[in-house]
């Protein structure tokens, strides 16, 4: 039996017949992976607090014909903030439900595994939709797919002041090209930075977050509609998190 050994945060799990779980691993040696855990729904499991997702695991695995089998697992790290706290768990869901989405099997991406470790922490303690955003932001970029926030998609020339933006064309369009653009939207220096001001957020639990409650907004809604874009419909997610609204209001 050939195992392997893989540092993991758990990006999801699903429940499969009366006590298993397949699980969605984002591992640091070879990106995302999913794979079995049998028994792991039985109290007495020996694997079963660190198949939750959220948690920093070790886990050793074997591969299986068509799915891979969790064997062992440890827990490094634990954030049992985000699964008491509503609010939290449904933007940390969100975040890791855009990764999980936009993420294929077995492409290993050292910057995203720290992105999602070095994010834990702050989604349990600070602002969790702030959290969420900037999370989503930083991915975006991270993989390549994030718009040109700062130079003009068609002439290079960088951004200031208010100009436009085009979710078809991918980014900032100058006032001199926007003649040239057939879909695009407004695009304020506020919103901007904004953006600059969360690509280049470094995750320390100290760093201050002060962004207007208006600018947040803005953006939240405007990079919603850049997702939606990509995937073609809205995130679980996003569903629980107006169901949630709704039950506070
Ligand atoms: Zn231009």
């Amino acid at each position: 039996m050939e195992t392997f050994t893989v540092e993991a945060i758990v990006l999801d799990t699903k429940n499969f017949g009366d006590a298993n779980k397949v699980v969605t691993l984002f591992t640091k040696e070879f990106g995302k992976l999913e794979a079995n855990a049998y028994g792991c729904r039985r109290s007495r499991s020996p694997i079963s607090g660190a198949m939750q997702m959220f948690n920093h695991i070790s886990a050793e695995l074997s591969r299986g014909v068509k799915v891979d089998i969790i064997r062992e697992a440890d827990i490094l790290n634990f954030y049992d903030a985000l699964t008491a706290d509503l609010e939290r768990l449904a933007y940390a869901s969100l975040f890791f439900e855009i990764v999980n989405r936009m993420t294929l099997p077995l492409e290993k991406s050292s910057e995203t595994f720290y992105l999602l470790e070095k994010s834990l922490p702050v989604l349990s303690k600070r602002n969790p939709k702030v959290a969420a955003l900037i999370g989503a932001c930083q991915f975006m970029e991270a993989s390549g797919m994030q718009l040109n926030f700062s130079r003009c998609v068609h002439c290079g020339a960088e951004i200031f002041g208010d100009a436009a933006i085009s979710l078809t064309d991918g980014g900032a369009v100058c006032m001199n090209c926007v003649e040239y653009v057939e879909e695009c939207r407004p695009y304020p220096e506020a919103l901007r930075k904004t953006f600059e001001t969360m690509l280049g957020f470094d995750w320390r639990e100290d760093t201050k977050l002060n962004f207007k409650s208006r600018q947040l907004e803005v953006a939240e809604n405007f990079f919603a509609d850049y997702l939606h874009s990509i995937l073609g419909n809205e995130l679980k997610s996003e569903q629980f998190i107006r169901e949630f609204l709704t039950l506070k209001i």
